[in-house]
């Protein structure tokens, strides 16, 4: 499809135009929400062309769902991107794409609950083989990856929960020695503030519900494959693509829109999540109940250097610990405009405890998380409120 858009543009360029030229039908300036499954054909295997090639049957396209698809690849500089109905979805269509019975996979050790439970509980039956490693060191990492079998490492950073953050290049790096492919969620930064695949990745993960679509009103998920000219990126776009139609976990025309329509103001969006991120950083560094502060924009985090090198900023995440799991409780059940909820990444703030609620699945196991841990997704809110939201929350 053709766009207006180009690579050289601005992120904000790019979200609002890459895909988005109004529609050759009506001249609607919006992508319509084409709720169809199906196309007329010009006769037998005449496809119609127009927005793109053309279309059959709507788990194999939909103009709703390329639309979106053109927009993230944009925006994360990728060669291609493919839309899930969900971001373990898009995992699932890596690991079984990618994967076959016998091949082995390193994970983050503080991976996002459902991530480990995809590979552990569902991969692993089927002859996928794991190892936990801390992605923050390169050692470690290396001492996890088995020569001849590894054929993914899978990154995220920062992490959930624990905001740790792993060197992007220099884990591509390593991967790459061994033959092995770097896929990276990028769920928690965002194209906004790092684009992994610049960095090395072969591809990047979402869970577009969160940040990408930006409002808690989604479920998504996506896949964005390398760029370059060395055939790669298309191997890799080939492989993905046909397990999305082949397997068909695909998003809904509307779904897709709303994606679509956050990933708008993303940019917007980002900034002010970043800017609140800040202020209630240093608020809480200054209160005594407050054990220690996990945000990667801290100069003290252990990986700092390595986030200010391939991120813009740090992000609305932030987990702090208490001093003691009563303490922990007793904030997530008292703030008044941070929601005690899952998931994250919406224009409204939440707050919960990760050892009881989003990594509950994990607990006994070697990611268990601290349990006087509670973690915020830092909204746009006036700041100022929300900060005394947590004050009184404390106190
Ligand atoms: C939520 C999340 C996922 C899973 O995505 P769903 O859309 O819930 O399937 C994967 N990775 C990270 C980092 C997440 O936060």
């Amino acid at each position: 499809m053709s766009t207006p858009a180009t690579p050289q543009h601005g992120f904000s360029t790019r979200a609002l135009h890459a895909g988005q030229e109004p529609d050759p039908a009506t001249g609607a300036v919006v992508t319509p929400i084409y709720q169809t499954s199906t196309y007329k054909q010009d006769g037998v295997g005449g496809l119609r062309t127009g927005l793109g090639t053309g279309y059959e049957y709507s788990r194999s396209g939909n103009p709703t769902r390329t639309a979106l698809e053109i927009q993230l690849a944009s925006l994360e500089q990728g060669h291609q991107a493919f839309a899930f109905a969900s971001g373990l979805a898009a995992e699932d269509a890596i690991l079984r794409a990618l994967l076959k019975p016998g091949d082995h996979v390193v994970v983050p050790n503080d991976a996002y609950g459902g991530t480990y439970r995809l590979v552990k509980r569902v991969a692993e039956p089927w002859g996928v083989e794991h190892t936990p490693a801390d992605l923050t060191s390169l050692d470690a990492v290396r001492a996890a990856i088995r020569s001849g079998t590894t054929r993914l490492v899978w990154v995220e950073t920062p992490t959930n929960p624990l905001l740790s953050i792993g060197d992007i290049a220099a884990l591509a790096e390593l991967a790459h020695e061994v033959g092995a492919l770097l896929v990276v969620d990028n769920t928690f930064a965002t194209p906004y503030l790092q684009t992994p695949l610049t960095l090395g990745a072969d591809l990047v993960v979402h869970s577009t519900t969160k940040y990408c679509g930006g409002h808690s009103d989604v479920v998504g998920g996506a896949v964005v494959v390398r760029a370059g000219d060395d055939g790669r990126g298309e191997d890799l776009a080939e492989r993905i693509g046909f397990h999305q139609n082949a397997m068909g976990a695909v998003p809904g025309a509307f779904d897709s829109w709303l994606v679509q329509r956050g990933l708008k103001t993303l940019g917007v969006r980002m900034d002010r999540h970043c800017e609140n991120a800040e202020r209630i950083v240093e608020f809480l560094l200054g209160h005594p109940r407050v054990a220690s502060v996990l945000y990667p924009g801290l100069p003290e985090h252990t990986n700092h250097a390595v986030a200010a090198r391939q991120m813009s900023r740090f992000g609305g995440m932030i987990s702090f610990r208490t001093r003691g799991v009563e303490d922990a409780l007793q904030v997530c059940k008292s703030t008044e405009l941070f929601t005690l909820a899952e998931s994250l990444g919406g224009v409204e703030s939440l707050i919960e405890h990760p050892g009881r609620m989003t990594h509950a699945s994990v607990a006994g196991s070697l990611l268990e998380v601290p349990d006087d841990l509670v973690r915020l997704s830092v909204g746009i809110e006036d700041v100022a409120d929300l900060i005394a939201d947590l004050d009184s929350a404390l106190a």
